[in-house]
C-alpha cells in the first residue's frame, strides 16, 4: 500500500516538474531537437553528392568540436564505441593487458576493451560525482598491484594494468585532478569516456580533454546527435594523425593508389551524419541552458520528498546534466521497481541505472575491487525524462 503511494507520489512530482497536466501524452527519457540548420545543411550535403567518406562536414564538424571542447584535435568516428577502440588501442592496450572501468558503466565501455584483446578491471565510483573513486582506486592498485619494468602488473592475474577509463556518468564529471593523479604515481594511460559529457566541465576544463585521448558519442539519445556518430579528442599531435589513419583503413594518402600499411578499420563519419552535428553543434549552449533549468524545476518539485534526492553537480563541476537522476534514500531503495512502474505505467518514461557489468555473465570472471558504492547506487538510482526541449 505504501508502496503504490510513493510511486504515484513521484508521477504527481515529475509532472509538476514539466508542466503537463493529466492528459499530457508520452514523455520519452531523452528526444533530439531538431531547431536549427540541421535540413538545410543535410539538403546541402544531398546536393553536393558527397554523403559518405569525404566531404566538407566532416573537416567542419572536426574543426568545431575542437574549438568547442578547447582540445587540440577532434576526429570524428562512426561511434562512441568505435572512438573508445581507437583511443584504448592508441594509449597502447594490447592483448591480455587489464584496463580499469567502472562498474557503473554503459555496457560498451567493456565492450570497447574486450575488442582489444584486453580485460576489463572493475573499480567503484563514489556518490558525489557518480563516477570513479580516486581514493578507492588508489587503495586498490596499491594492493593488487606491483611495478615490474615500469609497468603495473595485477599481483592475483599476473597481467599488466595498463590504462584507466574514468567515466562521467550522467553527463557529470569524475574528480579528473585526483584521478590523473592516481594515474600518473602508477604509470597509467588515461582515456576519458566522457561519451556522455559534451559540454561539460571539471574546473572549468571540457571532459575529454584530461586524458591522453577522449571520447565522445553522438547517438540518437546522447546532448547532440549525428544519428550515429562519436570523435576522438586529443592535444597530441602525433596520436590525432594515427587516430585519423587508423580509423580510415589506414590508406597512405596519394592521389590515385590504394595502398594501406597496416590493418585499419572503416571507422571514420559520413558527410551526412557531420552535416547534422554541425548544425546540432550549433544549438548545444541553448541544450546546455535548458537542461540546468530542468533539474532546478525537478529540485523544486521534489523539495518535499524527504527520501529522494535529485542530483546535484559535484564540487568545482559543471555538468552538462545529460540525464536527469533521483537518487533515493536507502530506506525506500526496495520502492525502485514501484516508482519505475508508475512512471512508465503514466507515460512518463523512466529507468534504471545499467545492470552492474561485473553481473554480466561474459563479464562476471574480470578482476575487481569491492564495488559497494555501485552496487548500493544501483539499487537506487531513477533516470528521469531529460530531453532539452522539455524546457
Ligand atoms: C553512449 C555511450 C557510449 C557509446 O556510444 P555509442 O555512440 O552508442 O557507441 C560509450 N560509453 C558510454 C558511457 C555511453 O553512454
Amino acid at each position: 500500500m505504501m508502496e503504490k503511494k510513493i510511486g504515484l507520489e513521484v508521477v504527481r512530482c515529475i509532472k509538476a516538474a514539466l508542466d503537463r497536466g493529466e492528459d499530457a501524452t508520452f514523455v520519452p527519457l531523452h528526444e533530439p531537437c531538431f531547431k536549427g540548420n540541421e535540413s538545410k545543411f543535410i539538403q546541402e550535403c544531398l546536393a553536393s553528392t558527397f554523403v559518405s567518406s569525404v566531404g566538407k562536414y566532416v573537416d567542419e564538424f572536426e574543426v568545431a568540436l575542437s574549438n568547442y571542447t578547447g582540445a587540440k584535435h577532434a576526429i570524428a568516428v562512426v561511434n562512441g564505441t568505435a572512438a573508445l577502440h581507437i583511443s584504448l588501442l592508441l594509449a597502447g592496450v594490447l592483448p591480455n593487458d587489464e584496463v580499469i572501468i567502472p562498474s557503473l558503466t554503459f555496457v560498451a565501455t567493456a565492450n570497447a576493451v574486450s575488442y582489444c584483446g584486453a580485460i576489463p578491471h572493475f573499480v567503484d565510483v563514489n556518490d558525489r560525482t557518480l563516477g570513479m573513486d580516486a581514493d578507492a582506486l588508489k587503495d586498490w592498485l596499491r594492493f593488487i598491484g606491483i611495478q615490474r619494468d615500469g609497468v603495473l602488473v595485477n599481483k592475483e592475474s599476473g597481467r599488466v594494468i595498463r590504462a584507466i577509463v574514468p567515466m562521467h556518468t550522467f553527463g557529470h564529471p569524475c574528480e579528473m585532478d585526483l584521478i590523473l593523479e592516481v594515474a600518473r604515481d602508477f604509470n597509467l594511460a588515461v582515456v576519458e569516456d566522457s561519451a556522455e559529457s559534451l559540454g561539460s566541465k571539471y574546473c572549468g576544463q571540457h571532459t575529454g580533454t584530461f586524458g591522453l585521448l577522449g571520447v565522445l558519442s553522438f547517438n540518437g539519445n546522447k546532448i547532440i546527435t549525428t544519428g550515429g556518430g562519436g570523435a576522438i579528442l586529443t592535444n597530441n599531435h602525433e596520436l590525432a594523425l594515427k587516430a585519423k589513419h587508423l580509423t580510415t583503413t589506414a590508406k597512405l594518402s596519394h592521389a590515385w593508389s590504394y595502398r594501406h600499411d597496416q590493418i585499419g578499420y572503416n571507422y571514420r563519419m559520413p558527410n551526412l551524419n557531420a552535416a547534422l552535428g554541425c548544425a546540432q553543434l550549433e544549438q548545444v549552449n541553448e541544450f546546455l541552458k535548458a537542461k540546468c533549468a530542468l533539474v532546478e524545476r525537478y529540485r523544486l518539485a521534489f523539495q518535499d520528498m524527504r527520501d529522494i534526492k535529485v542530483f546535484k553537480q559535484p564540487k568545482n563541476a559543471n555538468s552538462n546534466y545529460w540525464l536527469q537522476t533521483l537518487i533515493l534514500d536507502e530506506l525506500i531503495a526496495d520502492s525502485r521497481n514501484e516508482i519505475l512502474h508508475a512512471t512508465n505505467n503514466s507515460g512518463i518514461m523512466t529507468r534504471p541505472a545499467w545492470d552492474l557489468l561485473h553481473r554480466l555473465d561474459h563479464f562476471s570472471a574480470c578482476p575487481r575491487s569491492e564495488l559497494s558504492v555501485s552496487e548500493s547506487l544501483e539499487r537506487r538510482i531513477i533516470n528521469v525524462p531529460s530531453s532539452a526541449g522539455l524546457i
